[in-house]
């Protein structure tokens, strides 16, 4: 039997148990266990975690622990390399209208079940959002993130703070039925599809090319802004 130290650090605690969030937890193992095993084995997923150091290296998730060993285990640091593309889980589909609203590219359906999600992800380099851990510690899983709020709002707030999304907020770029690109419109073309007061009052128009849903700044919009002044605070 061998036996390792492990330390997680900032949001990583969020997984463990409450006895387990100060000072260090002691593992007990046999034969050869990865660093990513023993730490998806305390409950947290391995797309979360960033770098990991043992007896102060540096190591990655596929090294080999060592009877002795004390592991150190950061979380991943915010951002994205490239323009990041979500799949999200079902059950988010506020989240996801949010998210579209801001003009990111959400690929959503409710019946998506979770092994086509693990398949569609990495095929199509999507990050996976989700609020099951299970899921994510799945192998082929590399970018994803695990919820940690139940209300949409805080979700969508956790998002745009771990993808450092600030500025590449697009609102009214993307449909929030179907994830399709909208173009602006002009009024007079819509005009007999308009109700009575959107008419009198708004004079800018997107539509969704894909499915003829129209957009304008109306109340949606403006909690929306409210929401985006309060994050960048
Ligand atoms: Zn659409």
């Amino acid at each position: 039997m061998s036996t390792a130290y492990f330390v997680f650090h900032g949001r990583l605690k969020d997984f463990l148990q409450r006895d387990q969030k100060q000072g260090q937890i002691v593992i007990s193992f046999r034969g050869r266990q990865s660093v990513k095993h023993l730490v998806e084995s305390l409950g947290v997923p391995h797309p979360e975690i960033g770098q990991i150091q043992v007896d102060g290296r540096d190591e990655a998730q596929g090294y080999i622990t060592q009877d002795g060993d004390r592991v150190e285990v950061h979380p991943i640091q915010n951002g994205f390399t490239s323009e990041p593309r979500f799949l999200l889980d079902c059950h988010l589909g506020r989240l996801t209208a949010h998210l579209r609203m801001l003009g990111f590219d959400c690929l959503y359906q409710n019946d998506f079940d979770d092994s086509v999600m693990a398949e569609i992800a990495p095929r199509e380099g999507r990050i996976l959002l989700t609020r099951d851990r299970r899921l994510l510690m799945r192998k082929v899983i590399r970018d994803g993130y695990c919820l940690r709020s139940l209300d949409s709002f805080e979700q969508l707030t956790e998002v745009i703070r771990r993808y450092e999304l600030r500025r590449a907020m697009q609102p009214f770029h993307r449909c929030l039925r179907c994830n399709n690109p909208l173009k602006p419109e002009e009024k007079a073309a819509i005009l007999d599809r308009l109700e009575p007061l959107t008419k009198q009052y708004f004079d800018e128009f997107h539509l969704c090319p894909a499915c003829g849903q129209i957009y304008w700044k109306g109340s949606h919009y403006e909690r929306m802004q409210k929401l985006i002044e309060e994050i960048v605070e």
